[in-house]
């Protein structure tokens, strides 16, 4: 299976830097062969342009989130429905930002992942421990209770799970091999117990120079990554790492 690449552009580029980010990203895919699925997460927004200046290149386009509601007077809410009629094919779900900044609770979170799969979005469903539920041992914890959200029965559902520890996040400091080995385990066996093969991505300061040998271990499989997605030189060396 092809690795993932996920870039999360966050609230961070206006509209001419998106532009140029793509159109440079563009040109080197249509020049490559042999890529992993790359997927662009831009702000809501320039999905619609993001999309047009993909131009048949194999680059998928991503939501960094969805709302909760199918439709309705949900003032700033973008529904599932609207994602797909812009193109988009994946969805984050769960990221920690959202969580933290925007008190998202675990039955959100499965009423969004449940909202996307009904329309065969793929859930990029995010899961990591904070720095103080590290020191506390209690990582595996939080993870389990963070994947417990998920709605039952999405056996064979279009589902990737972000591993991404929230110090690790925008902070240049990695998780150990290690310690990415062990909770890719974890998680797998989480999913397995719930009928689900699901591909498992490292998210947190994944950077041009830690990608290859983050992407070399067995049961990482891609990277989701957010600062160094907006520089082209180092987001390119991360999909062809
Ligand atoms: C993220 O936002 O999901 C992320 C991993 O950010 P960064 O790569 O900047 O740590």
């Amino acid at each position: 299976m092809k690795k993932f690449i996920v870039a999360n552009w966050k609230m961070i580029p206006l509209r001419a830097e998106a532009k140029a980010l793509v159109e440079q990203l563009t040109s080197k895919v249509l020049a490559a062969t042999n890529l992993p699925q790359i997927v662009i997460c831009p702000p809501y927004p320039y999905l619609t342009f993001v999309q047009e200046m993909f131009s048949g290149a194999p680059i998928a386009l991503g939501a960094q989130d969805c709302s909760s509601h199918e439709e309705g007077a949900f003032t700033g809410e973008v529904s599932v429905t609207m994602l797909k009629e812009c193109g988009c094919q994946y969805v984050i779900i769960g990221h920690s930002e959202r969580r933290h900044y925007h008190q998202e609770s675990e039955e959100i979170l499965r009423q969004k992942v449940e909202q996307a799969l009904k329309q065969d979005l793929t859930v990029i469903f995010c899961v990591g421990e904070s720095k103080l539920q590290r020191e506390n041992e209690e990582t595996y914890a939080v993870i389990k209770r963070q994947l417990e959200a998920l709605p039952e029965k999405i056996s064979h559902a279009p589902l990737v799970i972000a591993y991404e520890p929230v110090w690790a996040i925008g902070t240049g400091l990695t998780a150990s091999f290690d310690d990415i080995k062990n909770a890719h385990d974890f998680i797998k066996g989480c999913m397995k117990k719930i009928g689900q093969e699901t591909p498992v991505l490292y998210g947190g300061s994944v950077t041009g120079e830690n990608a290859q040998e983050i992407l070399s271990l067995d049961n990482v499989d891609g990277v989701l990554v957010g600062r160094a997605s907006l520089n082209m030189e180092s987001f390119w060396k991360i999909c062809v790492a």
